[in-house]
């Protein structure tokens, strides 16, 4: 009996027999995808549906192809690819990051991250926020309340969650005379905390933007302050770029960067859009916090992390960034795309909040205004409604209720418009029921 486990979206998994001996564990209704093209995608009928939660374009085919005809081999082995690799995303980001740890997906880049920020000073705790998710390892797990929280697995001894800097619907709102630094005091006191308790704390660990954490955007300075409070605890402060980095935010390659030059985090650590699809990841810190790592006899190795294929995609992704100017089209298509939708907001009850940067957007949907009441069931159902009209939207959040659109940065003023306007039918039909209509 052959059983294969994938995920699609919020939806419950069953298990489906396919064949006499074959048993599939999908959502209730999944789509099967044949091909896609561009931000389409098309499945077994032929339907074609508008991709608003994958990360780059599905084609970066040629350069791989090219590189594996030529050569592909595992990691022991020095190449030109990997070099010249190395050097583009270093140049992409501010000194003193320089050493890159190839390795291939978000989770392994997180879990060496950690093993790296422990390694430095010989400190074992970590600061996480609250709902953050940081990959499926055990390692990881521990460290994402997003996860931990739903199974069985508690919170281990050596784990803090900070609050969220949501200022929607956190503690500290956006009325609040200081919420930077009322959130950031929230990490102080953990750590001032920890010590008394004889813990040392080794990390701080966040995303620029909380992702599955709902589309929080922390407020100006917050992070800052929090690096402060993190290096004067003889910590590191690690960046997780996995979902929110590579141009998408549009101004900036990194979305660390949207909160200014004095912001540098100690590691950062990226992979999702960095091949395309093709498995590739990295790990990038310090020449200190590296040497630190090496020399104390700790060996980083894993098979096929960077390899020739890899960094071929790698650099082609690069390439298509740079010379189709996504970044660009991530500011313009996302102006144009918040301006769509902060007009539904003032339309639709059913929005509370719109939130995002670039070409990554979060849409809180709530029952009341002045409670800001999550609107969970109506998420699922608009995200149901959208995929009937072609839209593959997903939504996230602890209450899974805040849309969010992360289309491929090829995403168009058209397709942004297409979205928009399904999205205010199914809306305006909801509401209707909903007997909530402006
Ligand atoms: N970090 C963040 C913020 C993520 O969203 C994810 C995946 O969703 C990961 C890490 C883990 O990446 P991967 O699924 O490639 O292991």
């Amino acid at each position: 009996m052959c059983e294969l486990y994938c995920k699609q979206d919020t939806l419950a998994l069953r298990g489906k027999h396919i064949g006499p001996s074959c048993k599939v564990f999908f959502a209730a209704d999944p789509i099967k995808i044949m091909r896609a093209q561009g931000q389409y995608m098309f499945d077994e009928k032929g339907e074609r549906y508008l991709d608003c939660i994958n990360n780059v374009a599905h084609e970066v085919v040629k350069a791989a192809t090219k590189q594996m005809e030529l050569l592909n081999t595992n990691s022991r082995f020095l190449h030109d690819n990997i070099v010249e690799y190395a050097k583009r995303l270093t140049a992409t980001l501010p000194q003193p990051l320089s050493v890159c740890y190839f390795t291939n997906s978000g989770s392994e880049a997180n879990d060496l991250a950690l093993r790296l920020a422990r390694q430095f000073r010989g400190h074992q705790d970590v600061i996480t926020l609250d709902h953050a998710y940081h990959g499926h390892l055990s390692s990881l797990i521990e460290i994402s309340p997003y996860k931990f929280r739903k199974g069985k697995d508690v919170k281990k001894e050596f784990v803090h969650v900070a609050p969220s800097p949501d200022t929607y619907r956190g503690k500290y709102r956006e009325d609040h005379e200081d919420a930077a630094t009322a959130y950031a005091d929230e990490v102080k006191k953990i750590i001032e905390d920890a010590h008394r308790s004889g813990r040392k704390i080794a990390a701080f660990i966040a995303e620029s933007m909380q992702s599955c954490g709902g589309q929080i955007i922390p407020p100006a300075g917050y992070f800052q302050k929090v690096a402060e409070h993190v290096h004067n605890a003889g910590g590191v402060f690690i960046a997780d770029e996995v979902q929110v980095g590579f141009g998408r935010v549009g101004k900036h390659f990194w979305s660390f960067q949207m909160y200014g030059e004095d912001f540098i985090p100690d590691i950062v650590t990226m992979g999702k859009p960095m091949g395309n699809g093709h498995p590739l990841s990295c790990v990038v810190t310090t020449k200190e916090i590296a040497e630190a790592f090496s020399s104390s006899g700790m060996e980083y190795f894993n098979t096929y992390g960077g390899n020739p294929v890899s960094c071929a995609v790698g650099l082609a992704v690069l390439d298509v960034i740079e010379n189709e100017n996504l970044q660009g089209n991530a500011v313009r298509v996302g102006n144009y795309l918040t301006e769509l939708l902060d007009e539904q907001k003032a339309k639709h009850p059913l929005i509370g909040d719109i939130r995002g940067v670039g070409l990554f957007i979060g849409i809180d949907l709530v029952k009341d205004h002045e409670k800001r009441t999550p609107a969970t069931a109506e998420a699922q159902h608009i995200i149901y409604k959208m995929k009937e009209k072609g839209v593959l939207l997903s939504a996230d959040g602890p209450h899974r209720n805040v849309l969010k659109i992360k289309p491929p940065m090829c995403f168009t003023e058209e397709d942004a418009k297409f979205m928009v306007d399904h999205l205010d039918g199914i809306l305006t039909a909801l509401e209707e029921v909903m007997g909530t209509k402006n």
